[in-house]
């Protein structure tokens, strides 16, 4: 071959290498429906629509109204079990794969509704009745058009002059939360996720035993702080400790049961224990629903032990809250709950409203503004024209706060109160239904505790491990790579875990509304079929 011809050659395999690219972009974007702007809209660029031209509302509107075909055809692919949950890539394929370069130049809208094409298609649909991955999944469709309106409102909830209808939809929604934990009076508010929470819980606890530390700091304390909690206890509990002074050490990790609920005999023991010491034991964690067993805390044991040494009682019931609507359920799970002097029930876990939605709530009324009151003057005058305490913003650490109210007003409007009594028993239901069908193969599984929750904690055994001694370690190897297998597949997903008593396990979490018990079944047999063959050593 002569020089010139090789050279010819390299530059036709480039040529077909772009080509090959860009067939698959273009058969990527394809894929994604057809929503399109119209050539007049789609060469526009962000200064020829509202709001730099009064005058273009009609293509504002197009362009709009076409973002909106793109996000329902996402909501129609999620609810749609012939599609795949995600279309797993490694980080730098999925790199190539998209266009996140920001440039000098602007981009026509046209290009921006591609871009919203392309980010959802490589979403994984966390709503997708195939979908038991996670305590936030499902995609409830009154929530989102929730989270819509609160997305074009775009206020701040701090005070009430720029927030009315949400502050006093706030004011509803957290009274009767309270109710149903059993408070008469009280404090709410909504935080930035369950963690934060429950950091919110600690500040007003050491608050309410020390109020001079607001202003005098540590020197206001007596003593070593020690705060408690179980082996099981959310890592949030933990970072308190860390954050607030204390130090890890000083959050005392309790033993639980063989089920994962706290031993109140072991929680007065290290109480004396740290009293002995000189410490001063102030505070109590206690779980309902726990995050990987779905384990609830013995909460009138615990609320004993917290009266007898004057302790501050939180129980993070973050995840089991959505409970509380259940006639059914509710007792014993969440039996003594109303003695607690703080909670944390985030309604984005078991109720299903969407991300980000957490509220946390105290038996006290007026206990977050004198704790958390900075009394900035720019914000929260006193001789407004209206009554200040309607403004929120002082009873946080936070000075801006998301509108997460809106999208739950309305999802529990639509639903009714027994709507969500109805959801809970749902949900509880489908778990007894995936554990029966889970005793009925036990060639193929093996349940690893009878759950209290929708938590479902089990071992998939491969062919290789049928018929053999029963071995941990081994079983623990197969989740890792069965999780893999259906990432790559993209048919279902579920997630994996050690805990302290045991190597790696399956803990599946049915909180979607969209789960049957066909897809219950579903999952077993996609398990079984992506795992028989897997060889572990
Ligand atoms: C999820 C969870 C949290 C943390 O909530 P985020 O909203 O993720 O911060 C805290 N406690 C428990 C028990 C949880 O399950």
């Amino acid at each position: 071959m002569s020089k010139m011809n090789l050279d010819g050659f390299f530059s036709y395999c480039k040529q077909i290498a772009e080509h090959i690219q860009l067939g698959e972009r273009m058969a990527a974007l394809s894929g994604q429906g057809t929503p399109k702007l119209t050539s007049s809209v789609g060469n526009l660029y962000y200064d020829s629509i509202l709001p730099y031209r009064e005058d273009a509302g009609p293509q504002t509107r197009e362009f709009l109204a076409r973002v909106v075909d793109v996000l329902l055809d996402f909501v129609q692919q999620v609810n749609d079990r012939n599609e795949k949950i995600l279309d797993f890539k490694m980080p730098a394929d999925l790199q190539k794969q998209l266009d996140l370069e920001l440039r000098d130049e602007p981009l026509p809208l046209k290009t921006l509704l591609e871009d919203c094409k392309v980010a959802l298609k490589y979403q994984v649909k966390t709503g997708h009745p195939h979908f038991f991955n996670q305590l936030s999944c499902g995609l409830d469709i009154i929530s989102l058009a929730g989270e819509w309106l609160t997305a074009a409102a775009n206020t701040n909830m701090f005070t009430y002059e720029i927030a009315p209808v949400f502050i006093l939809m706030e004011n509803v929604v957290l009274k009767k939360m309270r109710d149903m934990i059993g408070w008469t009076t009280g404090d709410s508010i909504l935080a930035p996720g369950g963690s934060i929470s429950n950091l919110y819980a600690f500040l007003a606890a050491r608050h309410h035993k020390f109020p001079q530390y607001k202003e005098k700091g540590l020197s206001s304390i007596p003593g070593q702080l020690v705060m408690f909690t179980s082996d099981q206890c959310h890592y949030s509990v933990k970072s308190c400790a860390s954050v607030c002074g204390l130090g890890t050490d000083y959050c005392v990790v309790v033993k639980s049961d063989e089920r994962g609920r706290m031993l109140p005999a072991e929680l007065e023991r290290l109480v004396r224990l740290h009293k002995d010491k000189g410490n001063v034991p102030f505070f109590v964690n206690a779980t309902s629903g726990t995050t990987v067993l779905g384990a609830f805390d013995p909460l009138v044991e615990i609320a004993d032990i917290c009266e007898k040494y004057n302790m501050w009682m939180h129980v993070d019931a973050a995840w089991g809250g959505g409970l509380l609507f259940s006639k059914k359920y509710r007792h014993p799970r969440l039996t003594g709950i109303e003695r607690a002097d703080s909670v944390t029930w985030n309604p984005h876990k078991l109720m299903g409203t969407l991300l980000q939605c957490s509220t946390v709530h105290f038996k006290y009324e007026g206990i977050l503004l004198s704790c958390n009151a900075m009394d900035a003057e720019y914000l929260f005058m006193t001789d407004k024209i209206y009554d200040p305490r309607y403004d929120t913003g002082d009873k946080v650490i936070q000075c801006g706060r998301h509108n997460d109210i809106f999208k739950l007003w309305l999802q529990w409007r639509g639903k009714g109160t027994s709507g969500f009594e109805r959801h809970m028993d749902r949900l509880m239901e489908l778990s007894e239904y995936m554990v029966r069908r889970i005793k009925e193969q036990p060639d193929k599984f093996r349940l690893i505790l009878e759950p209290e929750m929708v938590n479902v904690s089990f071992w998939y055994l491969p062919k290789q491990q049928r018929n053999q001694p029963h071995d941990e370690q081994k079983l623990g190897k197969v989740c890792a790579k069965l999780k893999g297998k259906m990432m790559q597949a993209g048919t279902i997903m579920v997630g994996y875990q050690p805990d302290d008593r045991r190597p790696n396990f399956f803990r599946n979490i049915i909180s979607s509304a969209a789960v049957t018990e066909k897809d219950v079944d579903f999952l077993l047999s996609e398990m079984d079929r992506l795992g028989q063959d897997i060889i572990v050593d």
